[in-house]
């Protein structure tokens, strides 16, 4: 998916801008998702969006880079400001795990109670973001979401579970 943000980011709309409401991004988002649900469950629907929101936190990722985790962390939490996807926040930042929040998610928050959680796409993209700055895969998945009256959208990143790529001498700190 290399070079896609600078494709999507030429918009050319004189009279409308490139702006739209957060109602339309939800739409489509979800009205995806829940079809995704009937074709092919919610395993499936899971997995499909947490690795196409991967794919993007991986692209967005490369963009960020910086040597420094704490730097970049900073640069992850400003872009997701800057562009209303949510307010991130890095709750834990340990060797083997992290857990982020993302308060005023685009996709949840004030959200009625559905009793589901639903930000797959969202958690794939922390993930994504996670193995731009590693180069490891992770297992990551949402542990809180509005959407399931948990109050907050959040996000576990497990970084030991598979080695995609040797990240040994990989610098940390
Ligand atoms: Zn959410």
């Amino acid at each position: 998916m290399a070079g896609w943000i600078e494709k999507l980011s030429r918009v050319d709309r004189p009279r409308l801008g490139d702006q739209v409401p957060v109602l339309v991004f939800r739409a489509f988002r979800i009205f995806t998702e829940e079809y995704l649900e009937d074709l092919v469950g919610s395993k499936g629907t899971l997995t499909l969006l947490t690795n196409a929101g991967r794919l993007l936190g991986k692209e967005v990722g490369s963009l960020l880079k910086d040597a420094s985790l704490e730097k970049y962390l900073e640069k992850v939490v400003e872009f997701v400001r800057e562009n209303k996807i949510g307010l991130l926040v890095p709750e834990e930042v340990e060797k083997d795990h992290m857990l982020l929040r993302l308060d005023e998610c685009i996709t949840c928050s004030g959200l009625p109670v559905l009793g589901k959680r639903i930000c797959h796409f969202e958690a794939g993209f922390v993930g994504g973001i996670v193995e731009a700055f590693t180069g490891r895969r992770v297992r990551v998945y949402e542990t809180k979401c509005n959407a399931a009256g948990e109050g907050t959208c959040e996000v576990k990143v497990e970084l030991n579970n598979h080695a995609a790529h040797n990240a040994t001498g990989q610098k940390r700190s």
